[in-house]
């Protein structure tokens, strides 16, 4: 087990640029959600968690919800600038607004080409678009040439959690089964469901079982509340398809270890989705 190099596969910057300026009202209303402090952090001290957690790298994400939330995005230079400074440590993955259109497509070339970024997070409820919605095929067709995986973001979000109304943010576009039509559509697409997709589990974990090209992360919950049956798939069937993931700051690392931990997973299984899934998924 000493020689695993934990990859989280999703986490956000805690810095002002994301939990304030892009997250405005939402963030507030998720970090009550999760009961953390929406008070912003360096990125040192990011690093500095993840030193303690014991994790070696991780997926750093952008994101770009202007047009559904008209507040900024923390753009891909932004998260491209936090590799350049920490390259051992961070992964940057792109986020394009898919309402932007030509833009968006743009916006992802220039991610990954000339900054280096190597996959995208779309957050549909946030974004408030249907995955499966063929204006947006343009967008999954760059991503299968750039040779880059996609995170949707599944199920129930703490973003707009609690506010009247949830902030206008939407659910629904956040069901595991719009993604199903994706990962059809396009089988040379890697895709990665990010979260224990409550109340739709049952529902990404069939996906998930059917198409070769998805993967789901557990990011986002502490192990310990994940339903039954996703342990159950986690450490069986799904062994190999399952990756670590924290959705930081939400979630505090160690904390996600130490509940990770009390499952009582093999070695093996541990190894697989601490690990070397995401090393498949990243192709590093
Ligand atoms: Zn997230």
């Amino acid at each position: 087990m000493s020689l695993i190099k934990l990859i989280d596969i999703h986490a956000h910057p805690p810095t002002e640029e994301f939990s304030t300026i892009s997250g405005g009202r939402y963030m507030r209303h998720a970090a009550e959600y999760f009961g953390i402090s929406n008070k912003p952090k360096t990125i040192e001290d990011m690093i500095e968690e993840y030193d303690r957690a014991g994790i070696a790298k991780a997926v750093l994400v952008a994101w770009d919800a202007e047009t559904a939330t008209g507040l900024p995005k923390t753009s891909n230079e932004y998260i491209a600038g936090m590799v350049d400074r920490f390259p051992d440590r961070f992964i940057g993955f792109a986020s394009v607004d898919p309402w932007k259109g030509r833009v968006a497509l743009k916006d992802l070339e220039v991610a990954v080409r000339d900054l280096g970024l190597r996959g995208v997070k779309f957050q549909q409820a946030m974004q408030a678009f249907f995955p499966n919605d063929r204006r947006f095929y343009p967008i999954y067709e760059k991503c299968v040439e750039l040779e880059i995986p996609v995170q949707f973001h599944l199920g129930m979000t703490g973003a707009g959690s609690g506010a009247p109304g949830g902030d206008g943010v939407k659910l629904k576009y956040a069901r595991p089964i719009y993604i199903d039509d994706v990962a059809a559509d396009f089988p040379e697409l890697t895709i990665i469901g990010l979260h224990p997709s409550w109340p739709w589990q049952d529902e990404s974990i069939a996906i998930c079982m059917h198409k070769a090209n998805v993967y789901l992360d557990l990011s986002g919950w502490l192990p310990k509340y994940f339903p039954e049956v996703l342990i159950r798939y986690a450490g069986g069937l799904l062994k190999e398809k399952c990756l670590f993931g924290t959705d930081y700051p939400f979630i505090d690392p160690a904390r996600w270890l130490q509940s990770f931990d009390e499952l009582g997973f093999s070695d093996e299984v541990k190894e697989l989705i601490l690990e070397k899934n995401a090393r498949k998924v990243l192709g590093i």
